[in-house]
């Protein structure tokens, strides 16, 4: 049976969607492939928020036409948000691929994929022995499948499970209805979509069978989930709910979840995250200005005032909680006053991490259309002073571990020396130490001896029997 290779840009809910695929590939026969040199089939998991992640793709896609001279039967294929967003369109910039397949129809990459097999060994059949219709094949278009399908949210749900995980992603939601005018999410992922409560609850519970320890629920505007297909119940939102519903599952010890909006982190959802200890220290809380008046064009409902409140809230409920933030420099109209009201607040709510965004014009994006686009000069000076900012209060959360035991779920080797291990603290902060296998996906203390600017080093205090 072939065995394919699926690359995978973006973010985690991409990352998340192609584990299902590959879990419905292999489930169809295929085996995974580990490199693209071995794949006899080679997927692209597409993102559009950037350019820049678009270019990457339609760039990748061309070198692989080069990889087919030497395996003609290799089969090309884009999944995703571009492949959502641009469609068959995409067969004019690369007109070798054959497949492009949107994210609502991630359940059906492996059909289309023995499709496109198919389709290929027929034309090389062709191409050997009738040189008419080896052209009239060559000439099909690709198969184009970026259609709406309702329930679509309930289909990223397994697991591939071959390899022991430690934590996992679990997909609650699709979609997101807050048109924020820079991003292209809403077109690529449709409207908010959420699964069920006792669904995403029996996800776990298997996860949980397989020996994970860890959780991180994904959605684009992640604490929203639930809003439009059940009611609150005692005061409680939906999101709280199925935090309440995880916290109860017996061997899950710990719950994170991205990203979330800070327009519905409601008290609930505060108080919640004061109250259940498996809930972790950490929230991403996307700032994306530090100036009202550029809020306000973004269509981000909320004000600095009330982000600077939000802060102070969960500060109060869980006083060791790492806050992390997007910041997006150079929008359209952004002054230098509006910048450095950014960069103020930066300064004022000393966040544990940031990314930092230069911002990028998408099409059919009210943003792109904006009056007042700075040039790229100036949104590079932007761009490197906040991060000089945001990376000293990074690094000072860092420092400050350095002599302290912190709570660490091993995830196994680390990436960058496989020599040793790496895991996280409850903040979400990355720790590197010696040990043997037996420390593989259990939780212990580690004693911290030292900081650089983006990982803690340390000792484990406990040893592992
Ligand atoms: S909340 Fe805004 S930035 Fe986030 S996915 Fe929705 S539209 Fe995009």
């Amino acid at each position: 049976m072939s065995s394919v290779y699926i690359k995978t840009y973006g973010c985690q809910m991409n990352e998340r969607d192609s584990e299902q695929v590959a879990r419905d590939l292999v489930a169809h026969g295929y085996t995974i492939a580990s490199h693209e040199k071995e794949a006899d089939v080679i997927l692209l998991n597409t993102c559009s928020v950037r350019e820049m992640a678009e270019s990457k793709a339609i760039g990748k896609m061309g070198f692989l036409k080069k990889d087919r001279r030497a395996k003609p039967q290799l089969v090309l294929g884009y999944l995703g948000c571009m492949a959502q967003r641009l469609g068959g369109t995409l067969a004019e910039k690369t007109p070798h691929v054959d497949l492009i397949v949107g994210t609502q129809k991630f359940h059906r990459v492996a059909d289309y994929v023995t499709e496109a097999i198919k389709r290929r060994e027929e034309l090389l059949r062709a191409q050997e022995e009738d040189e008419f219709k080896a052209l009239a094949l060559s000439a099909r278009p690709p198969l184009v499948d970026v259609g709406i399908e309702e329930g679509s949210q309930n289909t990223i749900r397994d697991h591939l499970l071959v390899e022991k995980k430690s934590t996992e992603f679990i997909s609650i939601m699709q979609g997101c209805n807050m048109h924020c005018t820079f991003c292209i999410v809403p077109t690529t992922r449709g409207p908010e979509r959420s699964r069920p409560i006792n669904e995403i609850v029996q996800e776990a519970k298997q996860l949980v069978e397989h020996g994970v320890k860890e959780v991180t629920l994904l959605g684009q505007i992640v604490n929203l989930y639930g809003r439009h297909e059940m009611p609150k119940v005692d005061g409680k939102s939906p999101f709280v709910q199925l935090l309440e519903a995880l916290h109860a599952v017996h061997g899950l010890e710990r719950i994170r979840f991205t990203s979330p909006h800070p327009m519905g982190f409601r008290k609930d959802l505060v108080e919640c995250i004061g109250r259940l200890p498996k809930v972790m220290e950490h929230v991403h809380l996307p700032l994306q200005s530090g100036s009202d008046r550029i809020l306000k064009a973004m269509h981000r409902p909320y004000t600095v005032a009330a982000y600077r409140k939000l802060v102070h809230d969960l500060r109060s409920a869980r006083p060791e909680i790492a806050i992390t933030t997007d910041i997006i420099v150079g929008f359209p109209g952004e002054t230098e006053e509006d910048y450095l009201a950014s960069r103020r607040l930066a300064e004022e709510l000393q966040f544990d991490g940031a990314f930092i965004f230069r911002y990028s014009p998408r099409g059919n994006t009210p943003a792109a259309t904006m009056e007042n686009q700075l040039p790229e000069e100036i949104k590079e000076i932007r761009n490197k002073d906040l991060l000089d900012v945001v990376n000293t209060s990074a690094s000072k959360k860092l420092e400050a571990c350095v002599g302290t035991l912190q709570e660490v779920l091993c995830e196994g080797p680390s990436r960058n020396d496989p020599t040793r291990l790496a895991g996280r603290t409850r903040t979400n902060k990355i720790v590197i130490f010696e040990g043997g296998q037996r420390f593989h996906r259990e939780i212990f203390e580690v004693r911290i001896t030292r900081a650089t600017s983006s990982t803690l080093y340390g000792d484990p205090a406990i040893t592992i029997s």
